[in-house]
């Protein structure tokens, strides 16, 4: 996320893990389905999963379908403009920087990435975009705009590039279809308050959760302090 102050609202959220590993399990799940390899092995319980080692491409890749956030700040567009085309933004991978935005340019200069590599990941880019914004029209949710990572890993003997990282509402955004409700993390970053029952409704749509279950906070919470006491 682009930053434009240094200070970095944080906090721990009781549930949101649980959540986010199942949304972001099913995501990738079907995202193999249709030929996107990623880093995902296979979930091991409600807050863990066995992930394949990659080495992380330093670059974060901001896809974008409706211009909100950092964009309509850096230049002026009106909030909640449908984009012609999807709009694939890269940022600096830095944290003490505050992930800044660069170009692909910037990435063959400082060697980050390849041609070959910046090509092939927008191909899959595009594809986990159609993908996505499907799945989630389908439940009354409209995709907005998500992040994605990549990493290299050797395959067989052959080195490949992968989908790599969460996909889940931490790095989405999700509006519902019809009234715009946020069902995402600026329910944090703009307090907007009821962060779990919006991931536990995204996660209910997709057909994770029952809709009869009554994973409420306080369930999800209890649930995952059982787990650590376990441990
Ligand atoms: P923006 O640049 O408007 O702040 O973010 C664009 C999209 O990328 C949003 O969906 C946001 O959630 C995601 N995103 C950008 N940077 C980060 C990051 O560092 N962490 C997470 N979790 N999501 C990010």
């Amino acid at each position: 996320m682009q930053l434009h102050s240094i200070i970095k609202k944080k906090t721990t959220i009781e549930g949101k893990g649980v959540l986010n590993n199942r949304i972001s399990e099913h995501i990738l799940s079907n995202l193999s389905q249709i030929g996107i390899k990623n880093h995902l092995v296979k979930r091991l319980n409600m807050r863990e999963q066995i992930i394949k080692l990659v080495e992380i491409i330093p670059i974060e890749f901001i896809v974008r379908n409706v211009a909100t956030g950092s964009i309509t700040k850096r230049l002026g567009i009106e909030d909640g403009t449908v984009l012609k085309e999807p709009l694939i933004e890269y940022c600096f991978k830095d944290d003490k920087l505050g992930d800044p935005l660069i170009s692909e340019e910037h990435i063959l200069a400082f060697d980050w990435a390849s041609k070959k590599e910046i090509d092939k990941v927008k191909k899959m880019i595009l594809r986990i975009n159609d993908f996505m914004i499907g799945m989630f029209r389908g439940v009354g949710i409209k995709l907005i705009d998500f992040k994605l990572e990549f990493g290299r890993i050797k395959i067989d003997g052959i080195n490949e590039v992968i989908l790599a990282d969460e996909i889940s509402p931490d790095t989405c955004r999700l509006w519902d279809s019809i009234t715009e409700k946020k069902l995402d993390k600026d329910r944090f970053r703009k307090d907007l308050g009821d962060l779990i029952p919006a991931y536990t409704e995204v996660a209910k749509r997709l057909g994770i959760l029952h809709e009869q279950s009554n994973v409420s906070a306080v369930n999800i919470t209890k649930l995952s302090s059982v787990k650590r006491k376990k441990k």
